[in-house]
């Protein structure tokens, strides 16, 4: 069998690997991509992770469960009357799907407009930048390329407590799928994902309990944002046990028990349904052939430099088979940069002002330090907040928990670090990530016009507070 050429063959297409084989093609390399996603009933899909079965369809319920929530919660305070609000999951469940189709769908259009080739199958990385692709009946072609792209991604870490069935207890796409709401979900890891899909049945209806193993409600946010956030949660009524280390889930008649510790105090509780969702690890499931020495570190990361290059020439990685935040917009901008730099131009990711957004409600944004990093790095810095609370957008729409905090340096009045929760968080931060790509002050964002009413306004005036200038707030 020949091998088939190409400048750039890329292995997966998530928001990692479909977004360098674009801009690799862009860059009028002969480039091809690889991927093996396979969705429950059996179809291909493009898009990996994120499209399929992360991001885009959990993003889609939390807005619908967000809508039914207000509407039952809200609508009244607004003078708006509807009755007793009614709840079709099935009609829910399938704009979610009919979403994700459309976007899937539209990936395999931009491949081909850009003249990528795709190929359906597992991929291998054999030597000499061979790859070969195994379609689903066994069939197999062969690659050749100067350069491939490995973007892999990672899968949800199984808890040997609490093993997967497909039914009673399961991962996130399982969470995603559900054709009822449980009357009481369990869900073990409150990270991103337990607050997102905890948020999202509890908004439908569902008792929700979280058992977290840390001590700390998400220890890597600012600590006041953190702070809202648990005094949030609690009053929706999301359960969320610190400290919990689950010793035993066994699923029986439709239901769960789960055993747990806290304080090494025993605890159970039974449940409908059980989510494990407590970190998921990078995919290199017979992707490396035999005798191809590709770097793998003890976690099972693909090991990369700053420019994502492995130890073997023309190979890269990138996306959350490497080291970093699992993150679609990380992927993306790796993905871009190694086809930028595989087609000799520069190319560099600013891995510092990488935004993070936890979409609960209110949502949770940050980007840069917190104070506790710039404490323990011994950074001189001030701190400008400012609460939606008097921000006339978040009251009219009736969202106005949460604050806005602005770190800069102490020395030059550089921003280190913005951190929001409050409604739209995640957009809002994007002023934030813009300002510090730019290395923009504090004083930078004070003389910038901001449109009145808007939420961007509390981000203005948390600006004006770092040099206690805040208009619409008393400066201490
Ligand atoms: P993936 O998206 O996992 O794609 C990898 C692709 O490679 C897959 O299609 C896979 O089938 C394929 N593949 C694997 N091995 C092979 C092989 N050997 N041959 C061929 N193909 C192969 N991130 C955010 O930034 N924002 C969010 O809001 C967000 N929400 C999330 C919600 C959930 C429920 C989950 C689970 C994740 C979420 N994430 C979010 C994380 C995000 O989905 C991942 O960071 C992102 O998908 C990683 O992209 P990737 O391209 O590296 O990998
Ligand atoms: P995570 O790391 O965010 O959270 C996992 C949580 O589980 C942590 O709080 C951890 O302390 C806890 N935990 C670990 N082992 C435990 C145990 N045995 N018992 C109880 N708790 C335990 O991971 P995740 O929520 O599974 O998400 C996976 C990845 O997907 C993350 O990297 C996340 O960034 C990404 N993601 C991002 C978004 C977003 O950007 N909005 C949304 C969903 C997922």
């Amino acid at each position: 069998m020949s091998d088939l050429e190409f400048d750039v063959v890329v292995i997966g297409a998530g928001p990692a690997g479909y977004p360098a084989a674009i801009r690799a093609a862009q860059n009028g390399l002969h480039t091809a991509i690889v991927d093996n996603w396979r969705n429950r009933d059996g179809t291909a899909s493009l898009g990996g992770t994120c499209l399929n079965a992360g991001c885009i369809p959990s993003k889609a319920l939390l807005e619908s469960s967000e809508l039914y929530h207000r509407a039952e919660t809200e609508f009244a305070k607004h003078g708006i009357g509807v009755g007793s609000v009614a709840l079709d999951i099935e009609t829910m469940q399938a704009r979610k799907q009919g979403i994700v189709k459309q976007l899937t769908g539209g990936i395999g259009a931009l491949l081909k407009s850009n003249g990528v080739t795709a190929f359906e199958g597992h991929g291998r990385l054999l030597d000499g930048r061979r790859v070969s692709v195994t379609g689903e009946r066994g069939d197999t072609q062969s690659l050749v390329a100067k350069h491939v792209v490995i973007a892999t991604g990672s899968v949800p870490i199984e808890l040997s407590a609490a093993p997967f069935d497909g039914e009673a207890i399961v991962d996130s796409w399982g969470a995603l799928d559900f054709d009822s709401v449980p009357e009481r979900l369990g869900v073990i890891g409150a990270g991103v994902i337990g607050l997102e899909l905890g948020s999202v049945w509890r908004r439908l209806g569902a008792d929700v309990v979280l058992l977290e193993a840390l001590d700390t409600l998400l220890p890597m946010v600012d600590a006041q944002v953190s702070k809202e956030a648990a005094r949030q949660f609690a009053r929706q009524g999301l359960a969320i046990r610190l400290g919990a280390r689950v010793t035993q889930a066994t699923a029986r008649d439709g239901g769960v028990d789960v055993s747990y510790e806290v304080n090494g105090e025993r605890e159970s509780l039974t449940v409908d349904k059980l989510v494990v969702c407590v970190g998921r690890r990078p995919l290199t499931a017979d992707l490396i052939g035999e005798g191809v020495a590709l770097a793998i570190d003890e976690r099972g990361f693909v090991v990369v430099d700053e420019q994502c290059k492995t130890n073997l020439p023309g190979v890269w990685a990138i996306g959350d088979v490497v080291r970093g935040p699992m993150l679609a917009h990380k992927g993306t901008e790796e993905g871009v940069m190694v086809a930028d730099l595989i087609a000799g131009k520069y190319a560099e990711v600013n891995y510092g002002v990488m935004p993070s957004v936890i979409y609960t409600a209110p949502e949770i944004a940050w980007v840069g330090k917190t104070e506790a990093e710039l404490t323990a790095a011994g950074v001189d810095f001030k701190s400008g907040t400012f609460s939606f609370g008097a921000n006339g957008r978040a009251k009219g729409m009736e969202q106005a928990d949460g604050l806005v905090k602005l770190l800069a340096s102490d020395e030059d009045d550089e921003l280190l670090g913005v951190h929001i929760i409050g409604p739209v968080a995640g957009e809002l931060i994007a002023e934030a990530v813009l300002a510090m790509e730019f290395s923009a002050s504090s004083e930078d964002l004070q003389r910038t016009v901001h449109a009145h009413p808007t939420l961007s306004e509390a981000v203005h005036e948390a600006a004006l507070a770092v040099d206690k200038r805040a208009i619409h707030a008393i400066n201490r």
